[in-house]
């Protein structure tokens, strides 16, 4: 497979979007990331519950876990805010983290995929939408707010992201 061939956007990276994005990133896919840069726990200078880095300043976990990821050569990443969503590619993946409740911006809707009364992108046990190619991980599909939760789910939708078109060419050549 050309390494050009799928081009996966993880819109939101932070927490949940890094850690989806090395679960694609070290496989024959292209990805980009586009990160607004305003993580929910921005300001808080000490970050709890999270094994190993316990208590130090969030930015310093994403600080690190950024520069591991951009170590991929298949990851490019913009600093700026995704304003709209558009299925234009067979194989489309986004995976977009934003602030609970409130969705940061209608993009999860644009691309069909539902919202709960609580204001949460519906999401199954894999983080599929019921939008084919759309994934959703962290803060914007859960109530249980955490870094834990957001790589947790992140790791789930990067797996599940990279294993759907694979089964969908399976299928079809079974066809
Ligand atoms: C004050 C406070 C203290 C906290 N303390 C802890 C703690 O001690 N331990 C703990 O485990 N959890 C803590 N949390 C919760 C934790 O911060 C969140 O659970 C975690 O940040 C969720 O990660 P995420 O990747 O889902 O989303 P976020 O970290 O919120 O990241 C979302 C990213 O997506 C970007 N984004 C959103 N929309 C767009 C768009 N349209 N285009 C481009 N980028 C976009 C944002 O700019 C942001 O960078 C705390 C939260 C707060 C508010």
């Amino acid at each position: 497979m050309d390494k050009q061939e799928i081009f996966d956007v993880i819109i939101g990276g932070s927490y949940a979007g890094l850690l989806a994005t090395i679960t694609l990133g070290p496989s024959l896919r292209r990805m980009l990331i586009i990160d607004g840069g305003l993580p929910y726990n921005r300001q808080t200078p000490h970050a709890h519950y999270f094994i190993t880095p316990n208590g130090i300043k969030p930015s310093e976990i994403l600080k690190k876990a950024k520069s591991q990821v951009l170590g991929y050569e298949t990851v490019s990443f913009i600093n700026d805010v995704a304003l709209k969503g558009n299925k234009s590619a067979e194989n489309f993946d986004a995976i977009h983290a934003c602030l609970p409740f409130t969705q940061h911006s209608d993009i999860p809707a644009q691309l069909n995929g539902s919202i709960s009364e609580q204001g949460l992108i519906q999401v199954d046990a894999m983080q599929k939408t019921k939008s084919n190619g759309l994934f959703a991980c962290g803060d914007n599909s859960t109530q249980i707010r955490s870094i834990a939760s957001a790589v947790a789910t992140g790791i789930m939708a990067g797996a599940m992201a990279n294993l759907e078109p694979r089964e969908e060419r399976f299928l079809n050549k079974l066809k």
